[in-house]
């Protein structure tokens, strides 16, 4: 068997390790192709599963600091005072973080989620409850870590309840994201589940539909794929997140 092939397997053993956990799902009939004569011995070396440290302060322990949102890149910095007292929707009123965003300036990967939940808006950071934990686990299956990369959301302040953004509270919010990207510049965008992928588009289309084609935003090559907080509730759809994240070596 090729390096390649091993490295590929390998690398999908390890997605799946930390994405389901270590038991194996296995839905069929294992007896399926089970030859009745002896099996031939194994010349194959085994691909092994290598258990990687994280080294990394894991995201459910990191807490705002201001350094984490620009990493003192000056435009992203002038850019995060100009607007982080924002008033212009109903959501300040009741937000305990205004949540810019957070990652390295330099990145060529940015991933965009729809507003911050419970946990962002407490800790002023994008993603940092169960699915920014999985989102996490997402980057070291694909070899990254949050430090690689900057996360962003269409909103930067809770919605009451979790609710899907107002288009008035988008409309107010989103050119903060359009500069956001006009100042980092990423090779590829990620939109992390059917709000963002259809605000940044501006198509209505369901995410079957959205995550099928290659899209571009303002000619950026734009991945969509799976929340993962749909992934939490529907651990049977982190096959088809994989096949979209594949993508990304595309655009590097
Ligand atoms: N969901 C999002 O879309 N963004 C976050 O930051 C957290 C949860």
């Amino acid at each position: 068997m090729s390096e390649k092939i091993i490295q590929e397997i390998s690398d999908f053993f390890t997605w799946y390790q930390v994405t389901y956990g270590d038991e194996i799902a296995f839905e069929g009939d294992f007896n399926l192709h089970v030859s009745t004569s002896a099996a031939p011995p194994a010349t194959e070396p085994e691909v092994e599963v290598e258990k990687k440290e994280q080294t990394e302060t894991p995201v459910s322990q990191k807490k705002f600091n201001e350094h984490l949102v620009h990493q003192e890149n000056p435009e992203l910095k002038a850019f995060y005072h100009e607007i982080n007292k924002c008033s212009k929707c109903a959501l300040h009123a009741s937000r305990s973080h205004f949540v810019f965003g957070m990652g390295n300036p330099q990145a060529d990967i940015m991933f965009i989620g729809e507003a911050p939940g419970r946990d962002e808006d407490l800790r002023g950071l994008p993603f940092v409850g169960k699915a920014g934990q999985l989102l996490d686990k997402m980057l070291f299956a694909l070899k990254m870590k949050r430090e690689d990369v900057y996360i962003a959301n269409v909103l930067k302040c809770r919605p009451p309840n979790n609710r899907d953004p107002l288009p008035d509270e988008v409309v107010q919010c989103e050119p903060y994201l359009k500069k956001q990207i006009e100042i980092l510049k990423p090779k590829v965008i990620i939109a992390l589940g059917r709000i963002s992928a259809q605000v940044l588009l501006k198509r209505m289309d369901s995410l079957s539909i959205l995550r099928q084609n290659e899209q571009r935003y303002e000619g950026i090559p734009f991945i969509v794929t799976y929340h993962p907080a749909a992934l939490l509730r529907n651990p049977g759809w982190k096959a088809k997140a994989w096949q979209d994240l594949q993508k990304i070596g595309r655009y590097l």
